[in-house]
């Protein structure tokens, strides 16, 4: 009787390989892994335990486990060029918390980037159950952010941090955010968040795989403490995440994320981003390269078609995202679903402004795409025009989007394979059966 439904979920599953195998996959949080990844993340690591760190163990059975997870630690302080790795925290989300709990009490103040502006949830409000205030108990205050250069106002931050009350002063800074487009200030306002011994965390969840091949940023020299990331974003890993920092902080990282943060930590999870860290350290710089490229020529091909391209001034993207006010022609939820219908997945985006406008998350002025994924396949600055025409199709002229569909899924055929990885065997979207 439950043989259907267990057929069933195999045949979800496999239906989900064939759209995204057939569709443009533009979500700027998301990549594709190689073959070498997904077959670590499938190895027996997947059903082990090893609480605690290498060599000092809970559990038995670690030998291999303890040799690769010491492995990964020294391949990721090689990476971003850090004194200290903690590999272990297994999202994005647990790295930050894993931050605010080694270094910040509850009821603590942390300055960061407002949600509006591109700050994540996991930086937010009690109010918006962000997992700051709510999980953590921090209270938010918020960067000053100028829309034009779309950053962090740097005049208007030293500004505001002079003319704190001693009890407003932050504990925590916290950089870094899910719209990000251009570098963040980091050495800019170090100086002054020492002066008031405010720790500098930087968020490079989106940007770890840029910053990895050295053509964003590098916050650890510029003055951040601590850096915390996910690993799947623009970095080639599995998902996951990382924490990376100096000696002097180690300790108290190592026991806020075991065991406060993490029991197990996902081990398969770790041996996958051991493999791609050493992607990394092989492919990693040429990959951020042309992941910018892309990104410039997809927001001026957009710009050119007659769409409000944020950053303009600064030349729209240092980044892996576009992000398109879309706001005269639709809203983001309606363009959102209307590109998905044709097999053209981006996502809906709050911007700066929208909240003032009566704008709401469900439909927002805004529309975010990112190009780590389609870079990963291949796809280069042709391409690029050629997927800025066709959203052009879908989002101000309006056609059919069966017609665009089919038009995607015939320009997707080229691209089937992972590339900057060592092994090409497996396709990008094949459906590995072993059962
Ligand atoms: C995606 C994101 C996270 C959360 O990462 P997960 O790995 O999904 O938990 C944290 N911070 C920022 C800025 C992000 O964009």
């Amino acid at each position: 009787m439950y043989k259907e439904k267990y057929k069933k979920i195999f045949s979800l599953l496999e239906n989900h390989n064939d759209f995204f195998s057939n569709s443009i996959p533009l979500i700027a949080s998301e990549n594709i892994t190689s073959p070498a990844v997904r077959e670590a993340t499938i190895s027996d690591f997947a059903n082990r335990y090893a609480e605690g760190w290498p060599g000092e163990r809970v559990y038995a059975g670690c030998e291999y486990i303890d040799q690769v997870e010491l492995e990964c630690a020294k391949l990721a302080k090689e990476l971003y060029n850090a004194e200290f790795a903690d590999v272990r925290p297994i999202s994005g989300v647990v790295s930050n918390l894993i931050i605010y709990s080694a270094f910040t009490l509850p009821g603590d103040i942390m300055i960061c980037m407002p949600i509006s502006s591109g700050g994540h949830i996991s930086h937010g409000k009690k109010e918006y159950s962000g997992t700051a205030g709510l999980v953590h108990g921090l209270n938010i205050d918020s960067f000053p952010f100028d829309k034009v250069n779309m950053n962090i106002d740097i005049d208007k931050t030293i500004h505001k941090i002079k003319k704190l009350e001693q009890d407003k002063i932050p504990k925590l800074s916290m950089f870094g955010g899910s719209l990000f487009l251009f570098p963040h200030p980091v050495k800019e306002l170090s100086e002054i968040f020492k002066e008031y011994n405010i720790h500098i965390n930087y968020d490079a969840a989106h940007v770890a795989g840029l910053i990895a091949g050295k053509q964003f940023q590098d916050p650890l020299r510029e003055g951040a403490d601590t850096m915390t990331m996910s690993t799947h974003k623009t970095l080639f890993g599995p998902q996951g995440g990382l924490i990376l920092s100096y000696d002097k902080f180690a300790e108290k990282i190592k026991k806020a994320t075991f065991p406060g943060l993490t029991s197990n930590h996902h081990i398969h999870h770790m041996a996958a981003k051991t493999i791609a860290f050493i992607e990394s350290l092989e492919f990693g710089s040429i990959y951020a390269k042309d992941i910018i490229e892309n990104a410039k020529m997809l927001a001026c091909s957009l710009n050119e078609f007659g769409f409000d391209v944020l950053g303009e001034k600064n030349g729209f993207t240092k980044s892996h995202q576009v992000v398109v006010d879309i706001s005269k022609y639709s809203d983001g939820g309606k363009a959102e679903k209307e590109l998905e219908k044709s097999n053209i997945i981006v996502n809906r985006q709050l911007i700066p402004g929208d909240i003032k406008a009566g704008r709401n998350y469900l439909h927002p002025g805004g529309i975010r795409i990112g190009v780590s994924e389609i870079t990963r396949l291949g796809m280069k600055k042709s391409e690029m025009k050629q997927i800025a025409e066709f959203i052009k199709n879908v989002i101000i002229d309006k056609k059919e989007s069966v017609k665009i569909q089919n038009k995607v899924k015939m320009f997707r055929n080229d691209f089937q394979k992972v590339k900057y990885c060592f092994d090409d065997k497996t396709k990008a979207y094949e459906y590995i059966k072993i059962k």
